[in-house]
């Protein structure tokens, strides 16, 4: 058996039951078998996948809070800390029904990537609960904060683990995060990310990861002779990510024709009007299909997804495994030539390997939904400097990231002979820092 299945195996059978981490896993071993295959003496010896694929901690623990009927709730949170190598671990936190300890896993690892090809000093984590913000009150979610934060304070710290927000984790929940942690370390301290802008947070961290897709995309674009301007471009979602990769898209040139939730998805043959999206979506926490009240000429349809809609560039930055075989089929009939990920693993496995095989340009989320954690790193270090920032001067040096992201993608790919396969580029780019910081700190 090879090296890769035997750690496949292994995998398998000290997580079992958990096929998101299962399928992050074998996507990433598969794309960089070049890699392993070059080293693989060395690496048996080191046993450096079994350490790569083994949290260093992980945490999982009991959240009691009490709703507004009086009712005490009982949810489960996590803190997964991958890999500390590059620095203290960085990853967001979610609170979704779907969170278990699979998608941790998944997520913490895929971080630990991504987090090493921003050029950043920060390691791989990730934590959430399988609490679901929608429907509750204000008191309600800030109750469920802050007996989140009771149990995982005892686990970060600015130089230890820096959580920031996901899905479910917004500025109204980093704040109520942050407040409790400040009650009970008495500390005023970078330990949360997303912070709002009166307290210590980063003025274009709410833009990062959407303006960064848009940044790598036309990177991506460009190398092939394309760009984003004139292109008709569809979105999904329309939560932080989705909403500022529509805005810039527009701010480059683009028509952003769709937007989308849970429910269903709105087309609008003039434009995505991201005001309407942002006060629909931010301000009234109400669901996409209002859009279409708003803004005359759009339409919404229940249930369906945006890849049925013609486009040029398609930006996936809902959830995962949101674009499958079908929806790729579709989006190649209709001539799209480019997919740039915003969210994590939007893409399923088969879709991805269809997408390539016909030729379009395809930039997986470890690499382009990157900017949102490189500016976390930028607000980490404001925090320490107890310094603050212009928003040019954070959006100049997150385009610099995102080409130095680029760079590296497209020339780890070249090194191995993979050109234009930018999944095995960002995977091998990812893996090269990680294991040598490792490696150069001594296994055991
Ligand atoms: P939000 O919670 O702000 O938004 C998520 C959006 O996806 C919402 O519009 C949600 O709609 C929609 N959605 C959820 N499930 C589905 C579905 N099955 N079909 C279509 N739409 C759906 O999250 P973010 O924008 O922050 O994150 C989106 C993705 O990007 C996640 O994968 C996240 O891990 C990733 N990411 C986020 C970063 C960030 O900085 N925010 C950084 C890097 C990655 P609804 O309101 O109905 O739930």
């Amino acid at each position: 058996m090879s090296y890769i299945s035997n750690v496949m195996q292994m995998v398998r059978e000290m997580n079992p039951a958990e096929p998101e981490f299962h399928q992050a896993a074998k996507e990433v071993l598969d794309s960089i078998e070049p890699v392993v295959k070059r080293y693989e003496k060395e690496f048996r010896r080191e046993r450096v996948l079994e350490h790569l694929l083994e949290p260093e901690r992980s945490i999982s623990f009991r959240v009691p809070w009490v709703d507004d009927k009086g009712k005490l709730q009982i949810n489960r949170g996590f803190r997964v800390q991958f890999n500390s190598a590059l620095g203290p671990y960085k990853g967001g936190l979610r609170f979704h029904p779907s969170v278990n300890r699979s998608s941790m896993n998944f997520l913490a690892f895929e971080q630990t990537f991504k987090n090493a090809l921003t050029g950043q000093p920060i390691g791989g984590g990730k934590g959430g609960a399988n609490f679901n913000p929608k429907g509750k009150s204000d008191r309600e979610v800030m109750a469920f904060c802050q007996s989140f934060m009771t149990e995982l304070f005892k686990y970060i710290g600015p130089n230890e683990d820096v959580p920031a927000g996901d899905i479910g984790v917004g500025g109204r929940e980093i704040g109520y995060l942050y407040g409790q942690y400040k009650r009970l370390t008495n500390q005023y301290e970078g330990t949360l990310t997303g912070k709002g802008l009166l307290w210590g947070g980063s003025l274009c961290r709410t833009e990062a990861t959407g303006y960064g897709v848009c940044y790598i995309a036309e990177e991506m674009l460009r190398a092939h002779g394309r760009s984003l301007e004139g292109s008709t471009v569809v979105v999904s979602g329309s939560g932080n990510v989705a909403t500022y990769a529509v805005e810039k898209a527009q701010q480059m040139g683009a028509k952003v024709v769709t937007v989308s939730d849970s429910n269903g998805y709105v087309y609008d043959p003039n434009g995505i009007d991201v005001q309407v999206v942002k006060e629909i979506k931010e301000v009234r926490r109400g669901r996409i299909s209002e859009y279409v009240k708003i803004v005359p000429g759009s339409t919404y349809r229940d249930g369906k997804k945006v890849w049925e809609i013609p486009c040029d560039v398609a930006f996936p930055c809902a959830i995962q495994n949101e674009l499958d075989l079908d929806d790729a089929m579709d989006l190649v009939a209709n001539g799209c030539f480019a997919v740039t990920e915003g969210a994590n693993m939007p893409t399923t496995r088969e879709a991805t390997d269809y997408l390539q095989a016909k030729g379009v340009l395809f930039m997986p989320g470890k690499a382009s939904n990157a900017g949102g954690v490189g500016v976390s790193a930028l607000e980490m270090a404001q925090n320490s400097m107890r310094t603050r920032r212009s928003f040019d001067e954070v959006d100049a040096d997150l385009h610099g990231i995102m080409k130095g992201i680029w760079t590296q993608v497209s020339e780890a790919a070249a090194e191995y002979n993979l050109d234009g396969n930018y999944v095995v580029g960002a995977n091998i780019a990812g893996f090269q820092k990680v294991v040598q910081a490792m490696r150069e700190q001594g296994f055991v």
